[in-house]
């Protein structure tokens, strides 16, 4: 087995959590694997090699690995957050969940022109990583794309964000 399809096998899959019905898939034995980590991240920036200045975490899952992806890329690391948890002036963007709506901001002071690369664990119905995106091209930063570990194709979230590269390492 190579080495990508290893840590593939490491991403759990956790019937009725959160809750009843919904197939949570959970990268956790994954990151704790060195090799898998390790493998993952850098399979995760290959593609953009070069082509960003910092790397946008997306709390909470996307900060474990845009941590790590920044410091393999040599990037900074730009936190978005959920409303509330920033201590200085920030950008807020909304977006429509299947129940509800949630609110993630980041930070207003990115220089004019940073090239951000958007980092997730899981990909889903994109409304997470669309509203990221908006979120730094209103600030004037410039997304180069978008990486994920994990996409759930059959919900279409790719369809979500338009023609931005996307690199999903694994699919479900
Ligand atoms: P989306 O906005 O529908 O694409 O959902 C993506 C967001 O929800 C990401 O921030 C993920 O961390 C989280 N998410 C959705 N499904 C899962 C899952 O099965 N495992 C872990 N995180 C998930």
């Amino acid at each position: 087995v190579s080495d990508l399809a290893r840590a593939e096998s490491l991403i759990g899959s956790i019937p009725d959590y959160p809750e009843p019905g919904v197939i949570f898939r959970d990268i956790t034995p994954l990151l704790a694997d060195a090799a898998a980590l390790h493998t993952s991240i850098d399979a995760l920036i290959a593609p953009f090699a070069d082509e960003f200045d910092v790397v946008a975490g997306i709390e909470a899952r996307g900060f474990l690995l845009a941590g790590a992806a920044a410091i393999a890329a040599g990037a900074g690391l730009v936190p978005i957050r959920k409303a509330g948890k920033l201590p200085r002036p920030a950008a807020s963007v909304s977006y429509a969940l299947e129940y509800g709506t949630a609110e993630i901001e980041m930070h207003d002071d990115i220089a004019p022109g940073t090239r951000v690369l958007l980092m997730d664990d899981v990909l889903a119905t994109g409304g997470t990583i669309a509203a990221a995106r908006e979120l730094v091209t209103g600030l004037g930063g410039t997304v180069v794309g978008t990486a994920v570990l994990l996409e759930i194709d059959a919900l279409r979230g790719r369809d979500a964000l338009g023609d931005a590269p996307l690199h999903a390492l694994f699919h479900i």
